[in-house]
């Protein structure tokens, strides 16, 4: 079996080649994604697994189909790339990798909440102007004063409540549909503006859909304790920079951890240390040191990457030698 990788990272080779190994099976690196000028070199292989950031080409579908191929396997959990009906409609599996270490974005998301709770970035500018003083701007609070939001209480919602908990964080948390296993780490509230209108701070943890599309807006703004601080993990259309930056300003939002943003895709994970950046909202959120801003990195550990890499290779296999595959999404 031949199987070619799109989107390599030099990070995913070490497993990749361990996993071809293991599975007597032969992979090749592609660093670039896959794309109509060079989706004709499938016709060399019997599948392919993809790491894609931004949409497929509309066109794509039948041209991957037309090579002999069966499926596309996404090394991510996130599927909003693919257009699951042209894909049906060419009779290609498309597969995710669902959990591949909620982990490594629970203990980001702590990690974020707790570098803006603390004033770091405002701490190591002074530092760094040999400014030792200490005044009220980077004085900070104690996380076991707080009381923290989970939003999304599902694989990592879950562990992220673990471990504010373990902060001494009183935790609460809304979901559409609760967990057993989220109860003893949480307190659930009846709906969602409950637990915003009680929380310090709010962690967001569930996947954008059509209902929660820009939920946090002007409106949830206004709801919640003046001072109180944004932690996003999830999808930046969640929330509507816009009313965020507006927040800010007003002082309704102390500051904000965002590893996610609106309109990402043409910047993360790409490296623009000598491009211009042409986005005004991304370099207002960069220059703010009440923003702590990420390239969509809370997954980056080592364990996740291993994860990915292998759970996309498995599908692509189960695919090829069984015509379906467990993490199937459409
Ligand atoms: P999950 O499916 O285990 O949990 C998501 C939870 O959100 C579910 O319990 C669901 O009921 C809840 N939910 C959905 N819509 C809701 C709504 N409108 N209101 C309240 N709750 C709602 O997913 P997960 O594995 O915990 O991942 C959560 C999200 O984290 C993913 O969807 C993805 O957007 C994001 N993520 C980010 C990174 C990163 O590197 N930043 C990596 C992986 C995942």
């Amino acid at each position: 079996m031949k199987l070619i990788m799109f989107g390599t990272r030099e990070d995913e080779k070490e497993a990749a080649l361990s996993w071809a190994e293991k599975n007597n099976v032969e992979v090749t690196f592609n660093p670039g994604p896959l794309t109509l000028e060079n989706v004709h070199l499938l016709a060399e292989y019997d599948g392919l697994s993809t790491s894609q950031t931004a949409p497929f080409e509309d066109d794509i579908y039948e041209q991957i189909a037309a090579q002999g191929i069966k499926q596309v396997a996404q090394r991510s959990a996130g599927f909003d790339m693919f257009n699951l009906e042209k894909a049906t409609a060419h009779n290609l599996i498309i597969s995710n990798v669902p959990s591949y270490s909620p982990n490594a974005i629970a203990e980001y998301a702590v990690t974020a909440a707790m570098n803006i709770i603390r004033n770091t970035e405002k701490i190591q500018n002074k530092v760094k102007q040999h400014d030792f003083t200490w005044n009220k701007s980077i004085i900070s609070k104690e996380m076991r004063s707080m009381t923290v939001a989970i939003i999304g209480t599902g694989r990592i919602g879950t562990i992220a409540a673990q471990i504010f908990n373990g902060f001494g964080a009183e935790v609460i948390g809304y979901d559409l549909y609760p967990n057993e296993k989220a109860k003893a780490f949480l307190t659930y509230t009846d709906s969602l503006e409950e637990a915003i209108e009680k929380a310090d701070l709010i962690s967001i943890h569930m996947p954008l859909t059509k209902e929660n599309t820009y939920m946090f807006d002007k409106s949830l703004f206004a709801k919640m304790k003046d001072g109180v601080f944004i932690v996003n993990t999830a999808r930046g259309k969640i929330v509507n920079t816009k009313d965020l930056l507006d927040a800010l300003n007003s002082g309704k939002v102390a500051a904000a951890a965002l590893d996610t943003y609106e309109n990402e895709a043409p910047y993360f994970p790409k490296d623009f240390s000598d491009k211009s950046v042409e986005d005004d909202v991304l370099l207002e959120l960069i220059q703010r040191e009440d923003v702590l801003i990420s390239q969509h990195i809370a997954f980056y550990t080592e364990t996740a990457v291993m994860n990915l890499v292998e759970g996309g290779l498995d599908s692509a296999k189960q695919v090829i030698e069984t015509g379906s595959c467990d993490n199937r999404v459409n």
